[in-house]
């Protein structure tokens, strides 16, 4: 599981807790959000959201690009 930040306010959205506000339920990856769905806190949609790295596997590889 993993967190996403709001880029623009800095809410952040952790796939373990969902955003029960809106009905999206616990474990609900961000992928699978409604594109519809927008940051609580500011409003703006998905693509102003960036990915949280935390207690991942750092992955060495460069194959996101
Ligand atoms: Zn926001």
């Amino acid at each position: 599981m993993a967190k996403y930040i709001c880029t623009v306010c800095g809410y952040e959205y952790d796939e373990t807790e969902g955003d029960q506000e809106n009905d999206i339920i616990e474990g609900t990856l961000f992928e699978e959000l409604p594109s519809e769905w927008t940051c609580p806190m500011c409003g703006v949609g998905k693509e102003d959201f960036e990915k949280d790295f935390y207690d991942e596997d750092e992955d060495e590889d460069e194959d996101d690009e």
